[in-house]
């Protein structure tokens, strides 16, 4: 059933303290992805989730939305848009600020990706703050795209990213502490 499906994703997911810097849990994705029956059992609860909502667009964050994102787009019949890091993408972009701990960062899509009426889903391996999706969310509706939902991996629920994603819908498969 679900629950083993999330049982076993959520073993396959390796914690390594202290990484990049002190007090930060890092949340490593990539046993879940050495496991192919885990990494299977994830793509195909979003693509069970997802193929019947008329999805056109499937926007994977930087970087590990671009692990995700690209099966679930192909199973559900729509087209992948990497959101990415400033000065990445080679062709005209819109970019859209977002803030940090420690400063801002920008994140960018090309130009002409998607089309104002579109129907999208956000993709990332975690939510932590929220404010990574919320820039990407704003830079979707800023080109007339419906953000549908957020859907990510892994939640870190004490931070409340889910409070700042306001009425947006948001999936989680794991929460983390
Ligand atoms: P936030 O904007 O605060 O929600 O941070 C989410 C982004 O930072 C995602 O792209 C995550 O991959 C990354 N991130 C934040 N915290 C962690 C963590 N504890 N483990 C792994 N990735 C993280």
């Amino acid at each position: 059933g679900q629950d083993l499906r999330i049982a076993r994703i959520a073993s396959a997911i390796r914690v390594i303290p202290n990484f990049p810097k002190p007090g930060i849990m890092f949340q490593d994705i990539t046993t879940l992805l050495l496991d192919t029956k885990a990494f299977k059992d994830t793509i195909d609860l979003f693509v069970e989730r997802y193929k019947d909502k008329a999805i056109s667009v499937v926007a994977g964050i930087e970087a590990r939305g671009f692990i995700f994102g690209p099966p679930i787009a192909l199973a559900i019949g729509a087209k992948f848009v990497p959101m990415r890091k400033p000065n990445k993408l080679p062709g005209a972009v819109i970019s859209e600020e977002y803030s940090l701990e420690y400063g801002t960062d920008k994140m960018e899509m090309h130009v002409g990706a998607v089309e104002a009426g579109e129907r999208a889903l956000v993709i990332d391996d975690l939510i932590a703050t929220g404010g990574t999706l919320c820039a990407a969310i704003r830079l979707l509706e800023r080109v007339g795209v419906e953000v549908v939902e957020c859907a990510c991996v892994i939640e870190l629920p004490e931070l409340k990213g889910r409070e700042r994603l306001g009425n947006k819908p948001l999936f989680v498969l794991v929460n983390a502490a």
